[in-house]
């Protein structure tokens, strides 16, 4: 486990960064942000590469869904840099930042719910509407979620809540993206779910390349498929490392993780290589 601010990139040199930034993917530079005067995000620093997850976890108020709404655009950071394959895109608005090949997949889902599935999508490609190719990402968004081609014609209201992440899953897809930034997806799911959704999202990483932005608060879920996790407490990262380094650390572990519940055998379950989902083939076509 790495010290926290101090080196917030972890032990990621100079030349580490730049190759995320040539490559395309997200580089977080001490964000600051704030809701009117209450400053929520103290100077939090990431960086995820493409074909690469990584997960935020932290408690209720810890200032993950802000980390991603100021990433997406939608809160103004007030200090601090958002870069995308090295292009700054801290001063741009969420519209601008989306065409720059980021997709933010809010909480709660949030899909049109009197539109049909069909609908959804097409919304989700509007962005794209000019560049033609849109049946070969309807294409490729549905073989991720197989379960979608079936109900493609019924009002999105009408799926299930697992239904529903996939839909916004897929919508998100239809801009296609190289960052994908998912505000727990995986809530009010049951663990079957849960396990589909976490397959999708290795699949993205392993056979799409995308960055992916995951922040959880199921710790289970997100140390099953993430590569690396910080942990952030009141809008700072407060430990970062890969799951298998934080699951043996009894400090970061009782202190942030929810002690019991995310028990070190637990975890040390779920980070072993055999257990961790990737892509290929989605659980829910082996089901
Ligand atoms: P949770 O897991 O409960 O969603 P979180 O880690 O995502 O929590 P945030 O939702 O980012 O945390 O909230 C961080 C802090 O910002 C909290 O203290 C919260 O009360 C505050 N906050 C969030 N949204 C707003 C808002 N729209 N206006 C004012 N304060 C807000």
């Amino acid at each position: 486990m790495n010290a926290p601010a101090s080196k917030p990139h972890g032990t990621a040199p100079e030349s580490a960064l730049a190759e995320v930034d040539r490559s395309g993917g997200l580089r977080v530079e001490s964000l600051h942000a704030a809701y009117g005067r209450l400053e929520v995000l103290h100077g939090v620093s990431l960086t995820v590469a493409p074909g690469e997850i990584v997960a935020a976890v932290g408690a209720n108020g810890a200032g993950k869904s802000t980390l991603l709404r100021t990433v997406s655009g939608l809160l103004r950071a007030t200090s601090g840099t958002v870069t995308l394959g090295g292009t700054d895109v801290t001063a741009l608005g969420a519209e601008r930042i989306a065409a720059q090949g980021l997709a933010h997949v809010p909480e709660n889902r949030l899909v049109f719910p009197s539109l049909t599935v069909e609908d959804n999508l097409a919304l989700g490609g509007w962005t794209r509407r000019r560049d033609g190719g849109y049946a070969v990402r309807r294409t490729a968004a549905l073989e991720l979620f197989p379960r979608l081609r079936d109900r493609i014609a019924l009002p999105a209201g009408a799926l299930s809540g697992g239904e529903q992440q996939m839909l916004a899953m897929a919508r998100a897809l239809m801009a296609e993206p190289k960052v994908i930034i998912l505000d727990e997806p995986s809530l009010g799911l049951a663990p079957k779910v849960v396990g589909e959704i976490v397959a999708a999202l290795a699949a993205l990483r392993d056979d799409r390349g995308l960055a992916v932005l995951l922040v959880e608060q199921n710790v289970r879920a997100a140390f099953l498929v993430a590569d690396r996790v910080v942990v952030m407490d009141r809008g700072r990262v407060v430990a970062h490392g890969s799951p298998a380094e934080l699951a043996r650390d009894d400090r970061v572990r009782r202190a942030y993780l929810g002690g019991g519940t995310a028990s070190s055998s637990a975890l040390l379950e779920v980070v072993d290589e055999g257990a961790r989902p990737r892509g290929g083939t989605t659980q829910q076509e082996e089901a």
